[in-house]
């Protein structure tokens, strides 16, 4: 009896690590909302990323036939540009970064990284290309250090600090008895909101992507967290192109260029002084949410 009940411990051990893992890989895929039916075609080449010029060329799409969600949509963003989408909650927006991402393909149109239409190349090398930072941050039951090397393959200690660094987390870490071998997740030390994602930025800067995708990623802070994530952000969008799933408009205020959605169609689309001149939808979404601000404060 003694015998046997050894090895069934571990094997539930190691079955509970496995399920974990499996969990783990379960929220990642709800996340994203990763469905499996998008397949790479025979022989498809990677994808060669030049400037990182994306361009949404009159793309339609619904999740089901019955219901069309995007209407026809074209923005095209340059290399090293940031864009912001911008428009009321269900226009479309996260709709974009999933297509983008390709987890689901076009009904009508075409998206192009470099003038290479994603469905021609790898979806590996559609996702090698492109950083996200999503409204939340999975973590793994690990370590830190192993949370932020996720991002990239072989990345040294230097590189690791450096990425930490750059999303002002560093400090944190260090000041924690095991530094980066602080095991955080479900069994391990319970980070706040910001930390983590703060942690999956330092993650998406040792990747080091030509195009960064940032899905509302401020929206669940308080405004001082969300100032220094801001900040961390900017920075990790430097050289890069960049394209942000915006809610709040404060955030997104200095873009090369603002591309407002309503009901799955662009509506508006300019700097923010020039959007706020034209007294449209931007203007009366701003003003909206600068009286909310008020309300708040
Ligand atoms: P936004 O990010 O602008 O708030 P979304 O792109 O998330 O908007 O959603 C656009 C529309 O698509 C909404 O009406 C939403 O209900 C619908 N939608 C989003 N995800 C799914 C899905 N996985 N299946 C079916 N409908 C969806
Ligand atoms: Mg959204």
């Amino acid at each position: 009896m003694i015998q046997i009940t050894m090895p069934l411990n571990f094997l539930g051990t190691v079955y509970r690590e496995i399920r974990q893992a499996l969990v783990d890989m379960g929220e990642m895929f709800d996340l994203l909302e990763q469905p499996r039916d998008v397949t790479d075609r025979p022989g498809a080449p990677d994808l060669t990323v030049s400037g990182g010029v994306v361009a949404f060329e009159d793309i339609s799409f619904g999740y089901d036939a019955a219901r069309p969600i995007l209407k026809g949509v074209t923005i095209r963003v340059g290399a090293g540009e940031s864009v912001a989408l911008v428009g009321p909650s269900g226009s479309g927006k996260s709709t974009i970064g999933r297509l983008l991402f390709r987890f689901y393909d076009v009904g009508g149109g075409r998206i192009t990284i470099d003038g290479q239409d994603i469905r021609d190349v790898t979806q590996e090398s559609v996702h090698a290309a492109i950083g996200v930072v999503p409204q939340d941050t999975v973590l793994f039951n690990d370590t830190i250090r192993y949370n932020i090397a996720y991002g990239r393959d072989g990345a040294t200690e230097d590189e690791i600090v450096a990425a930490a660094r750059a999303a002002q987390i560093h400090d944190f870490i260090a000041s924690l008895p095991e530094g980066y071998d602080t095991q955080v997740g479900e069994r391990g030390l319970k980070l706040s909101g910001g930390e983590k994602q703060r942690v999956g930025i330092a993650r998406t800067l040792l990747k080091d992507p030509p195009i960064l995708l940032l899905d509302e990623a401020t929206s669940a802070l308080d405004t001082e967290t969300e100032a220094s994530i801001q900040d961390a952000l900017k920075r990790a969008g430097e050289g890069r192109t960049v394209i942000t799933i915006a809610h709040r408009l404060s955030t997104i205020a200095d873009a090369d260029r603002i591309v407002v959605l309503q009901d799955g169609q662009v509506v508006e689309e300019g700097r923010h002084d020039d959007l706020l001149a034209r007294a449209g939808r931007y203007a009366a979404l701003w003003a909206r949410q600068q009286a909310e601000r008020e309300e708040a404060a």
